[in-house]
Parts: structure tokens; C-alpha cells; sequence
């Protein structure tokens, strides 16, 4: 295992003791920022030009005011995003410069509530000191985000018709996130300190063990506690539309346990329909109460045979071990920079191993004095400077989530699904009011799914494919 998971050899040859992280990081930064704001223009662009033509494949499938429509709701989002783009990358850059403040804030805080409730001096040690960090900045940052988020939902969504949202449930939403991620994160975050601490030789290989449990706990987590939290499931009350299900998973061999109905239709009236469940283990098909009542019961069908399309050809298997080659990456990375006390210094954080507490600095000073590196601190810095290969990660797995697209629509047009597919298609479209003029570049970047015309076209070309091959 270890040649696999071990050392880089070339790790050790790499000498970093020089290297200007905190300039270099501005500058990626800057440089992603300037890239992301260049596509976002192509595609404000296009949605302000009056020379958009209406796709030759939707031309009597979609009507033509919709079009307008949903386009306006683009170009909506696009100013929207300008201006928090701006403030996204102000607020970024900022914290980034005050990591180490912010850790002696949360150690001061997080020593004086331990010492409340265990009504003694009480002193954490170093990888809590990390989970406070964790806390304080998540809590920050979500305060931060608020005014955003709320005027996306009250007022952007709100002037389009989605937001089904109330006030109240805003809040409650925004407070119950802010509790589920510190303690969820909390929990792995501490686990992976004591990985880091103690399998020092060989702890990409650990990390990984750790990762893959980490993720089989989420996904009962989110099943049985996280969506129950937010959304309201309930067994499907339409005989016709179960019995259909029902002979679809027969016909596919698809181990269907249960069909579940949420009301997603309390926060937004986008609509969709997804199934979960483990490999090798019985599943469940959830379907938005918005999309049943939007699209006949054949085309909520044709949908789920596209679903199914992705479980027969084991895409979701494939996502699963590419995020696996991915973490595994990612730290073996980190491995070259975990101990570099330049990067850390670069952003105030000075390592004394002689110092008798964790941190020994308080509240107020703009250093950080530790008692050994703070990896949630390299973590953070180290993804900053890993963004350029994000991009490029970016760009390749929305590639390959398209292809799987594509194939999972092939696989509705082979069990004679794709008139109502296409059907189904246009109306999601409708209904999400999705941008119709896509700006080429723009797509590539953040589309994970083709567009619907693309999807129209497809959808023929395998369906002419199928005809012929059975004459
Ligand atoms: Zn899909």
C-alpha cells in the first residue's frame, strides 16, 4: 500500500523554504477571479445582444414568449452574480488575511465556554484549537453571506416566480445549516487532526480509509437525518404512476426499495427527481411534488428511465472512485507543504514547538503563536494555491458528467422513453426557467448537463439509431 499511498518521492527534493505563498496566492486568486469574470461577461454579453436566435430545435416545442422569458431570468442572474462575484472575492481575500486573528479569537472563546461549563481553567489542545477556527469562521462567513442569500431568494427569485420560501422558514433554514455543518463538520474535522497527528509517514493512505467511512456515514446521515431536517417525505400517493414505476425497475432489474414524494415545493418551485442508495444495496426514487404536478405521469417515468439510465452504467460508481483519485491527489500534495512553516509565516502564523500551551497568543494580536502547525489553516491555504488545477478539474468533470448525460438519455430512448424524455425535458425547462442562449465557453465552465437543445438533438439522433436498427 505504501508505494501507492506513501511519499512522493520527489517530495523531498522540492524546496519550498523561499517560496512567496502569499503573493503567489493573491495573484491565482486574482488571475481565477479575472478568468471567472471574462466567462461571466461572454455570457451577459450574449444575453444582452438582440441577435439571439431562437433554437431551430425547440421552434414549435417551446413558445417563443418563454424563451424571452427565461432568458431575462438569465440575464438576471448574471447581474446578480457581478455584483456578489465582487464582494465574494473582497470578503475571501480579506479573511484569508485575517486567519490568524480569527484563530485567536476562537481559541480564546472556545477556552472560555469549556471553562464555563467545566468550571475550571480549561486549555484545548492544538487539533481543537482547529475545530474552533473551524467554527468561529464558518459562523462568520455564513453572517456574511446572509444578505445575499436573502436577497437572491426575496427578491431575484422572488421577482420570477420561485421563491416559495417565507421569512420564517428562511431563518429557521439558515440556523438549522449553521448547526448541521459545525457539528458535522466538527466531528470528521477532529478525526482527520488525530489522522494527521498521528500516521505521519503514511497518512495520504489513512486519510483515504477515513474519507470513504467519512462518506458512508454522510450518505446515511443525509438519508436518515439531514433531508428529513429540511424536507417532508411522504409515500407516493398515485396508483398508476407507482404501478408505472414499479414495471420500470422490473424491466431495468433496478432494486427499487421505496417512492417517496418531497414538498419541494415549500422553498422553490424549480423541479426534479433523484434516487439514493449505496452500491450493491436497494434504493429509493424521490420525486419533487412540483414535477408530478407539472408533467404527466409518462413523462415523470421517462425521467426516472433516465435516472435508472445513470445506475446501469455505473456512473454514480464512476463519480465515487474519480472523488476518491481526487482526495488521494489532493493530499499527497499537501503532503509537500504541510510542514512549511514559510507558508504559514506568510499568513502570521508563527510555529514554536517550545511554547507550553497550543496558542499562546490572545485575542487582539495579528499573529498567531502555535505550538505545532495548524493544518486547517494549511488546508485552506493549500486549496487557495491549488485553484489553476481546480479549473482544469472543472472543465474535465463537467465533460464527463455530460457524456454520462447523453447516455443515460440514450438508455430512456432504448426502453422507448424519448418523446416523452423530450417532453419532459421542455417542460423542466419551462418550469426552471432555464437560460436558452448559453454562451459556449460560459457552458463548459459551469454546465454539467448539456443544454436542452443539445439534449433535443441527441435525443432524435438516437431515436432515428433505435428505429433503424430494428428495421
Ligand atoms: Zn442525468
Amino acid at each position: 500500500m505504501s508505494s501507492v499511498f506513501g511519499k512522493l518521492p520527489i517530495i523531498d527534493s522540492i524546496d519550498l523554504s523561499n517560496f512567496p505563498f502569499k503573493k503567489v496566492i493573491f495573484g491565482i486568486t486574482c488571475a481565477n477571479f479575472l478568468f471567472e469574470r471574462y466567462v461571466a461577461y461572454r455570457q451577459y454579453k450574449l444575453l444582452k445582444s438582440n441577435d439571439r436566435k431562437f433554437p431551430e430545435a425547440l421552434k414549435g416545442r417551446v413558445d417563443e414568449k418563454k424563451f424571452i422569458e427565461s432568458d431575462a431570468y438569465g440575464l438576471a442572474k448574471s447581474k446578480f452574480e457581478m455584483v456578489t462575484s465582487f464582494i465574494s472575492m473582497g470578503v475571501g481575500l480579506a479573511t484569508l488575511t485575517m486567519y490568524s486573528s480569527i484563530w485567536n479569537y476562537s481559541v480564546s472563546i472556545g477556552n472560555s465556554i469549556l471553562s464555563t461549563i467545566l468550571r475550571k481553567p480549561f486549555e484545548m489542545s492544538l487539533i481543537a484549537n482547529n475545530v474552533a477556527f473551524f467554527i468561529l469562521s464558518t459562523t462568520i462567513s455564513t453572517f456574511l453571506n446572509l444578505p445575499i442569500s436573502y436577497y437572491q431568494h426575496f427578491v431575484l427569485e422572488e421577482k420570477f416566480g420561485f421563491n416559495k420560501m417565507t421569512k420564517s422558514l428562511f431563518v429557521m433554514d439558515s440556523i438549522k445549516t449553521l448547526i448541521l455543518v459545525n457539528t458535522l463538520g466538527s466531528i470528521p474535522l477532529y478525526i482527520l487532526g488525530l489522522v494527521l497527528k498521528k500516521c505521519t509517514d503514511n497518512f495520504v493512505f489513512y486519510i483515504w480509509i477515513f474519507i470513504i467511512g467519512l462518506q458512508i456515514t454522510l450518505f446515511f446521515l443525509n438519508d436518515l437525518v439531514i433531508q428529513p431536517l429540511f424536507y417532508t417525505f411522504t409515500p407516493l400517493n398515485n396508483k398508476e404512476l407507482e404501478d408505472k414505476i414499479n414495471a420500470l425497475a422490473k424491466e431495468c432489474g433496478f432494486p427499487l426499495s421505496e417512492i417517496y414524494m418531497i414538498d419541494g415545493s415549500k422553498r422553490s418551485s424549480h423541479s426534479n427527481a433523484y434516487f439514493s442508495g449505496l452500491p450493491f444495496m436497494k434504493k429509493k426514487i424521490v420525486i419533487f411534488d412540483t414535477l408530478i404536478k407539472d408533467s404527466s405521469i409518462d413523462e415523470v417515468v421517462a425521467v426516472l428511465g433516465h435516472e435508472i439510465g445513470h445506475w446501469k452504467m455505473n456512473h454514480i460508481s464512476q463519480m465515487l472512485v474519480i472523488s476518491q483519485v481526487h482526495i488521494s491527489a489532493f493530499f499527497m500534495l499537501f503532503d509537500i507543504v504541510f510542514k512549511n512553516a514559510k507558508m504559514f509565516a506568510d499568513f502570521n502564523f508563527i510555529i514554536d514547538p517550545s511554547s507550553k500551551v497550543p496558542t499562546a497568543t490572545l485575542p487582539g494580536s495579528s499573529y498567531a503563536i502555535v505550538n505545532d502547525f495548524p493544518f486547517l489553516v494549511g488546508l485552506l491555504v493549500f486549496s487557495q494555491l491549488i485553484q489553476p488545477t481546480d479549473l482544469l478539474m472543472n472543465f474535465a468533470m463537467n465533460l464527463f458528467s455530460r457524456h454520462n448525460e447523453y447516455q443515460a438519455d440514450n438508455y430512456a430512448v432504448k426502453l422507448g422513453k424519448g418523446e416523452d424524455l423530450k417532453k419532459a425535458l421542455i417542460q423542466l425547462q419551462i418550469t426552471n426557467l432555464s437560460t436558452i442562449s448559453v454562451d459556449k465557453l460560459f457552458s463548459m465552465y459551469h454546465y454539467s448537463h448539456p443544454v436542452l437543445c443539445e439534449r433535443i438533438n441527441a435525443i432524435d439522433k438516437y431515436t432515428s439509431e433505435q428505429a433503424k436498427k430494428s428495421d
